[in-house]
């Protein structure tokens, strides 16, 4: 419990806390701030809040963030079905999106293996897209999970259960640096990434 502040301020500097990356330091400015900002502002802000809760999900084919039941790029007809970029987390899409070098299809895994914190095959979308490989007569599979140790696991665990099948399967080449998120990567070096992609 936040001591020596009217219960709603300690509540939300509580709550605020609670957030990735914000300490309660952090959470106190927040809070401060919302408390000299005019009603309407801070109105907007919690309506902002319930509509990304109430509007955005996932896209039903590819799991990537959508305000509808298909996300931009699925309902995309100029877009290539035959190839599919795997990527961790909708975040992946963005990167892979900025750089714009792709014109296939997305599918995301919604999180990385992790033997670790437990996380398996069965956690992620991995049937998903086996089923999508199966069902899009899908020719390329480009792996493009993080450049970490569960990043690469991930990768290795998905190009043996692939190997099998008729489609080609790709990983980005090592222009990422070594233990980087996809996300952090600048859009030069992940177009080299992609265009020096090796088979697997
Ligand atoms: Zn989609």
């Amino acid at each position: 419990m936040i001591k020596g502040f009217p219960r709603p301020m300690a509540r939300i500097i509580e709550e605020f806390s609670r957030m990735p990356g914000i300490g309660v330091r952090s959470a106190e400015r927040i809070a401060f701030y919302l408390l000299r900002s005019p009603g309407e502002y801070v109105e907007a802000l919690a309506r902002a809040i319930r509509e990304v809760k109430s509007n955005v999900r996932f896209c039903s084919r590819c799991n990537n963030l959508s305000e509808h039941e298909l996300c931009s790029v699925c309902s995309d007809p100029s877009r290539d079905a035959s190839r599919i970029c795997v990527v961790e987390g909708p975040n992946g899409v963005i990167a892979m999106e900025k750089c714009g070098i792709f014109r296939g299809t997305y599918h995301v895994l919604l999180g990385q293996l992790s033997p670790i914190e437990g996380i398996g095959p069965e956690q992620l979308k991995i049937k998903e897209l086996l089923e999508r490989v199966e069902k899009e007569k899908v020719k390329e599979v480009v792996i493009a999970t993080d450049f970490t140790t569960e990043g690469e696991t991930t990768a290795l665990y998905l190009s043996e259960v692939m190997k099998s099948g008729k489609v080609t399967v790709s990983r980005l080449a090592r222009g990422v640096p070594v233990g980087a998120s996809l996300e952090y990567a600048d859009v030069a070096t992940l177009q080299r990434a992609f265009e020096e992609r090796r088979g697997v």
